[in-house]
């Protein structure tokens, strides 16, 4: 027991390599969706370029995963969010109050800079509205910086376009499909040569082919019903589809934007009656069917390097989950 115990600490503790100069890192930090899941946490991707570190998205429990890979709140640069719906906001109240907590990583002691659509001031005075006590407290009791309560709202421009340039990264934004939302973005990170497109919520879409063509790693969202649940249910079903891709779109997007490399994330699944959802298997063969590159399904914690040696995934490593004893 002892043993086990101080192998799953030292596990940990050991916290995995940060991006090197030149490279940028993805990790997904929840692949889920508004679904309570054990597995799957909600949508957040930590993108690290060189010495910048961003997070897009912030779904439940992001705040926990940055935890599991060693990456402290305080060390956030920024954090771009695709479109307000709830399950890529539901982690962000947690990491603005818990970021400026004195804590053995330190603690943030400036403003939460914070990117998103028309609207996103809402969310920013939302949150500072519902820690306003929560802050007078801390703040009296000298446990956090005044500095650190703020959030600096930045909207989008409608159309998208050049939002964050620092340290020889820039993030732009383009405006996806996600049906009855508007507006939605992606957001293409380019740095040293070398990018990364993250597709957000969105059926097929146009603008998301040019903006992702011969990009390096690819994140995309993926929406299944099963062959079985398609044909019981298509309306049903075409609901779901008409506003996130199914794998055929999916497939179709790849084979245009043709990236190195390419992860499914925001796994969405559906069932009704005693129709089981669709498998990773099922989701992988109908996307070969008509795509013969490289993609895989993806699983939170799930890291991927891209530098001069090409695009190289980590599997998320399950001694990560283990829980942390009780002190
Ligand atoms: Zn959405
Ligand atoms: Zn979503």
């Amino acid at each position: 027991m002892a043993a086990s115990l101080a192998t799953c600490l030292s596990l940990l503790a050991a916290p995995l390599a940060h991006a090197a100069e030149g490279e940028i890192a993805v990790t997904l930090l929840g692949t889920g969706t508004p679904i309570l899941n054990v597995n799957r946490f909600g949508m957040s991707t930590l993108v690290e370029a060189g010495k910048q570190k961003l997070l897009f998205d912030a779904g439940r429990g992001a705040a926990i995963r940055l935890h599991q890979i060693s990456m402290p709140l305080r060390d956030l640069d920024a954090v771009f969010i695709t479109h307000l719906h709830s399950d890529h906001l539901t982690g962000l109240p947690d990491i603005y109050a818990s970021a400026p907590l004195p804590t053995d990583d330190g603690r943030r002691t400036k403003p939460l800079e914070l990117y998103g659509p028309e609207g996103i001031d809402s969310v920013a005075s939302g949150i500072q509205t519902m820690f306003v006590e929560n802050n007078r407290i801390r703040e009296g009791g000298k446990e956090v910086d005044h500095e650190a309560t703020s959030i600096n709202a930045h909207a989008i421009a409608a159309n998208g376009g050049v939002v964050y340039e620092k340290d020889g990264v820039v993030v732009r934004a383009f405006l996806v499909d996600h049906g009855h939302v508007h507006p939605a973005y992606g957001y293409r990170i380019d740095y040293a040569g070398r990018s990364v497109v993250l597709s957000g919520d969105t059926t097929y879409a146009p603008n998301l082919v040019s903006n992702a063509k011969g990009t390096d790693l690819l994140v995309h969202c993926v929406s299944v019903g099963s062959r079985e649940l398609e044909a019981a249910y298509p309306a049903y079903v075409k609901h779901f589809y008409d506003y996130l891709a199914n794998p055929e779109m999916v497939s179709r997007i790849l084979g245009e934007a043709r990236p190195r490399d390419a992860v499914l994330s925001h796994i969405s699944l559906y069932s009704r009656g005693n129709i089981a959802r669709a498998t990773d298997q099922e989701i992988v063969e109908r996307i070969s069917k008509n795509y013969d590159g490289k993609f895989v399904v993806g699983q939170d914690l799930m890291r991927f390097v891209v530098s001069s040696n090409g695009v190289v995934r980590t599997p998320y490593q399950p001694a990560q989950r283990q829980l942390e004893p009780i002190n």
